[in-house]
């Protein structure tokens, strides 16, 4: 890939897109695709495969999905399956149809099986039930990565997967109802100081596990890997450490700087009791995160308050 290749970031306006978006134009990359959602419905066949034809891209990042939290998965069976195996199929049909040289595709933690050895090797694919709180997600992840290993061994298309682990940082959504727990968390905290509110009610027990990564390192690692990585095994990205939702809400309420109560709300869903990757491979390909947690809350902070007027309107 080079710095005047034509590169389409898929999905470039979202929490992943723009994290790529940004760290392909610091690092020089100057012929970006982008669409909006608005211009170009991935779902649909025929406007994906014109769109391909037309731009004739080099390169592509899939980070268009249907995304969301735990109740939004649990909701929207429907949509989240169909939406993301539509994307998934058009985008990587088209690619291979009109000659992209590489496609770098992204899944997700959740494909692995909820009760997954921990930290979870990639090995780990197809061993065992899912988690049924997002399983739809899951099956649509896993059929793209199936989709990307069948092109490249029938085909020989050169295509990647990256299954990052829990993503957070600037872009990303925070409505209370379909937001994963940190941005859902840093937005509940920062309206309970605010509002002088006594207490701050944290779904679940507390005491889920999850690891968590800023999505500038995982755009970091993306590049890395679609300039170094050509291979059909998936490939896990994270952080290698994870701490329990009770230790995020502290860790949240200490960089909002809330004085109140936190408690938990056990009518709604713990989710998998853990989700923690394996990234001796990823660290073993020349790649390592970079950004603390805190700080990463930190930096994702100060976004939302600069951005709060906009995020509260969405
Ligand atoms: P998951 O990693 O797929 O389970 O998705 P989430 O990020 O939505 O949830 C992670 C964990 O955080 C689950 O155990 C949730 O119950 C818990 N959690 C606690 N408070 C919240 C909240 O306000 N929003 C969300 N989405 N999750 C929360």
């Amino acid at each position: 890939m080079n710095k005047d290749s034509r590169i389409y970031v898929a999905g470039h306006s979202g929490l992943v897109g723009s994290g790529l978006v940004r760290a392909l134009e610091s690092a020089g990359y100057s012929k970006l695709i982008r669409r909006t959602h608005g211009e170009l419905d991935l779902a649909d066949p025929h406007a994906a495969s014109s769109f391909f034809e037309t731009e004739k891209p080099e390169y592509v990042f899939l980070a268009a999905a249907k995304v969301g939290g735990i109740l939004a998965n649990d909701t929207y069976p429907a949509d989240f399956l169909r939406d993301n195996l539509a994307i998934e199929l058009n985008v990587i049909d088209a690619a291979f149809r009109n000659g992209v040289r590489k496609l770098l595709f992204l899944g997700s933690s959740c494909i692995y099986p909820r009760l997954a050895p921990q930290p979870i090797p990639e090995s780990a694919l197809l061993t065992g039930p899912l988690e049924p709180t997002n399983e739809w997600y899951a099956i649509a992840k896993i059929a793209g990565i199936k989709l990307v290993q069948a092109y490249r061994k029938q085909y020989g298309f050169c295509g990647i997967s990256l299954m990052p682990t829990n993503l957070y940082g600037p872009g990303d959504n925070f409505d209370l109802r379909t937001s994963h727990v940190l941005p859902a968390l840093l937005r509940k905290f920062d309206e309970a100081k605010t509002n002088g509110a006594p207490e701050v009610v944290v779904w679940g027990s507390g005491a889920p596990r999850r690891e968590f990564l800023h999505v500038d390192d995982l755009a970091s690692a993306a590049l890395h890997l679609m300039l170094h990585y050509d291979d059909s095994e998936i490939l896990n990205v994270g952080t290698g450490e994870d701490l329990t939702i009770a230790e995020l809400a502290e860790m949240i309420s200490r960089v909002v700087g809330y004085a109140g109560r936190v408690t938990f709300d056990a009518s709604k869903p713990d989710g998998t009791p853990r989700k923690l990757l394996d990234v001796s491979r990823l660290h073993a390909s020349g790649w390592g995160a970079r950004i603390g947690l805190e700080q990463g809350i930190q930096r994702t902070y100060e976004w939302y308050l600069a951005h709060e007027a906009l995020v509260a309107n969405r």
